[in-house]
């Protein structure tokens, strides 16, 4: 028995002994650990294409550029309106020239595509430094900031409509990039992103949307259509609804894909 025990208590030792120096932690180079940045609070799974840390809280300067501000993305509202800080100052930023789906409509409640389109803006601007581009207005009705905004090189209100997240909707006297709007609209619905991915009698119309048809064919379009552009002044029939340019005997373009 005693033979036993102090075998059991040498084992015992020399176990240890053997454990002993492998357990204790290997002696560590001084890690140079990065500044802690808080990160974004991005409930958003989706894969972001823009793979930048949230931006540590560096000053706000203004830039050189004329009628552009840098500006902290503090909150993103929905998939058009965001809150930003500017010195110290809170401002809400409705993106000029786009609409997205509301997500909460007072009578519609939520719309088609207005939670993709909210996650796609939080996944772009939240917690980052952004460009404020001013056009003509300075605030809505609302008095909301009216900007183009950019997160590095990206500007942000002509990627929503490029991806389908967002429609055209112009407000004069701010129309600068009306133009690229209006194009990367076109390519968004041909090849049926987002929100142009649904049927097209579900696609959204712009109120006091108008289409165009040619008296020498029987398509109706979009105005921004390609087709709609070759028309020739001359030959362009306008109608105001599809069921008008349906009663004239047009049927819908198979490219810009107009409701039926
Ligand atoms: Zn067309």
């Amino acid at each position: 028995m005693r033979y036993l025990l102090i075998t059991f208590l040498t084992t015992s030792f020399l176990l240890f002994s053997a454990c002993g120096p492998s357990a204790a932690p290997p002696p560590q180079a001084p890690a140079i650990s990065p500044p802690t940045v808080p990160p974004a609070p991005s409930p958003a799974p989706a894969p972001a294409p823009t793979v930048v840390p949230a931006p540590a809280p560096t000053p706000i300067t203004p830039t050189k550029q004329p009628g552009v501000t840098e500006a902290r993305v503090i909150r993103v509202i929905d998939g058009d309106t965001i809150e930003v800080d500017i010195n110290g100052v809170v401002y809400r930023v409705r993106y000029i020239g786009i609409d997205t789906p509301e997500t909460v409509h007072p009578t519609r409640g939520e719309e088609p595509f207005g939670r993709e389109a909210s996650e796609k803006n939080r996944e772009l601007v939240e917690g980052k430094i952004v460009r404020l581009e001013k056009d003509v207005s300075e605030t809505d009705k609302y008095g909301r900031l009216l900007r183009y905004v950019y997160v590095d090189d990206l500007f942000v209100n002509a990627e929503l409509v490029r991806l389908g997240y967002a429609q055209v909707a112009t407000y004069p006297p701010d129309v600068k990039y009306q133009d690229l709007f209006l194009r990367l609209q076109q390519e968004a619905r041909e090849a049926g992103r987002g929100l142009w991915a649904v049927s097209p009698a579900e696609a959204p119309t712009q109120p006091g949307v108008m289409f165009v048809g040619s008296i020498k064919s029987d398509k109706y379009h979009y105005p921004d259509c390609r087709y709609a552009q070759m028309i020739k002044p001359e030959n362009e029939i306008w109608f105001s609804s599809a069921a008008e340019a349906q009663a004239a005997g047009y049927v819908p373009c198979k490219v810009c894909r107009p409701p039926r």
